[in-house]
């Protein structure tokens, strides 16, 4: 291979390079033709609509046959049971732990920083159909499958991880024959890891449409009188993912906080431009295993467990959101009922899919069970695609602060990698990915 070539722009900077482009690009044509249909046809829901959906259906692609592959391949490597309860546990405690901690900031701040006491005009006019949110015992009776294959083609997480673990479980169990069937997972696994590293070379072209687009939809105005509501939650996000998780992570494990930032710049990328944990669900992993030294044993485990209920970022939203509609209406609210809404929000992220949008439409249990009007969501509504975009790369990045965090603990952590700020960087051609040897 030609060493002497000029060294290619790291994929963080391709994909910065493509947001910026995409945001010009964006605002550029809203100014120049605003609100006409032919951009709005050819441009925006034809050209930019395709390349954009592309490239997150080609994530979107990874997610089942990766979560299902390589949860296989780690529970069939962590034989004993005593060990896959003590990592289920850890898992299920930290991330409960950090949502827990992310919605006692964001209430507090609500509270002192009252965004919802500007008062807004008026609230009469206010139109919200709430989509049904399932109750507590449906979420509880779907995590076993009836079908696995059923709940694959519905990407239903909960159920495959189920299903994956007992299946490998079963692997590690049958000697012999399970360990031919370890090995072809084994195998399995590194090909859909390539895969992975392909789409993301499309990331770049994806990212620009997906930002022209929005660009082109949303434009400045969208803000008006939330602004206050949109820079707390805003606030709080980026105070959970830039100081709370680095001091967790130098807490539990030892380990400098700003490798770690800096390797998580791609994935959260990826997230900001999807909105969706599910869709990063393969960038977050290949990182997590490549750039961090996560043990696919233990990376194969938490994250898929992290993208379905871990959503801190989302918590941190649902929290503000609930102080900022109580004080538009004017309600007070009580020490228990802020108690209510810590257990709820956290219920509610846990119960939240890991796709665009749905943090809000699990608001309106929060917003229920306090007894406050579900209406106040259409207040909020306007800003919310942004701060989804901003809270997904907290909910991913969380995911990761655990699977690095457990994997220390349980020893699976390699250091030289952690410690390496080269390692696992994706900066190759595509011509050098797809003749990489393996
Ligand atoms: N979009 C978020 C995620 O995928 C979920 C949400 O808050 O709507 O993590």
């Amino acid at each position: 291979m030609n060493k002497t070539k000029s060294k290619p722009l790291g994929l963080t900077a391709k994909i910065l390079l493509g947001m910026a482009i995409g945001i010009i690009f964006g605002l550029l044509l809203r100014n120049m033709f605003p609100a006409n249909e032919i951009v709005k046809e050819y441009i925006t829901d034809g050209f930019l609509h395709v390349i954009g959906t592309i490239f997150i259906s080609s994530l979107k692609m990874l997610v089942v046959p990766l979560v299902f592959i390589s949860l296989v391949c780690g529970t069939c490597s962590l034989s004993e049971p005593s060990k896959l309860g003590r990592l289920g546990s850890k898992t299920i405690g930290f991330y409960l732990f950090t949502t827990v901690i992310a919605l006692s900031f964001a209430i507090m701040a609500a509270v002192v920083i009252q965004p919802g006491n500007a008062s807004l005009t008026s609230t009469e006019n206010l139109q919200y159909v709430a989509k049904e949110a399932p109750s507590l015992s449906e979420v509880i009776i779907n995590i076993i499958p009836t079908n696995p294959i059923e709940a694959m083609t519905q990407g239903n997480m909960l159920q495959i991880i189920i299903f994956a673990v007992i299946f490998g479980f079963a692997i590690a169990h049958i000697g012999e024959r399970g360990k031919r069937v370890a090995q072809l997972f084994d195998d399995l696994n590194e090909v859909i890891m390539r895969v992975v590293t392909l789409v993301m070379q499309l990331a770049p072209y994806g990212v620009a449409a997906l930002m022209a687009k929005l660009a082109l939809t949303l434009g400045l105005d969208t803000f008006g009188s939330v602004i206050k509501y949109f820079l707390v939650v805003l606030v709080m996000l980026l105070f959970h993912g830039l100081v709370v998780y680095p001091v967790l992570l130098k807490l539990f494990s030892g380990l400098n906080p700003l490798l770690f930032i800096r390797k998580m710049r791609d994935v959260q990328l990826f997230a900001f431009s999807t909105a969706s944990s599910n869709a990063t669900l393969p960038i977050t992993m290949e990182a997590t295993e490549h750039r961090l030294g996560v043990d696919n044993k233990i990376s194969s485990f938490v994250l898929p467990l992290g993208a379905t209920i871990n959503m801190d970022g989302t918590a941190i939203m649902q929290g503000v959101a609930t102080v900022f509609i109580a004080q538009v209406f004017g309600i007070e609210l009580t020490i228990t009922d802020y108690f209510m809404v810590v257990i709820t929000a956290t219920l509610a992220s846990i119960g939240t899919a890991g796709v665009p949008g749905v943090g809000l439409i699990m608001l309106a249990m929060v917003l229920n069970q306090v007894g406050l009007p579900v209406e106040g969501i259409a207040l909020i509504i306007g800003v919310d695609r942004l701060l989804d975009m901003v809270r997904t790369a907290v909910n991913v990045t969380g995911d990761s602060v655990a699977a690095v965090i457990v994997a220390k603990s349980e020893g699976e952590l390699n250091l030289d990698i952690y410690n390496d700020s080269q390692a696992g960087k994706v900066a190759l051609s595509f011509d050098e990915q797809v003749h990489r040897p393996l």
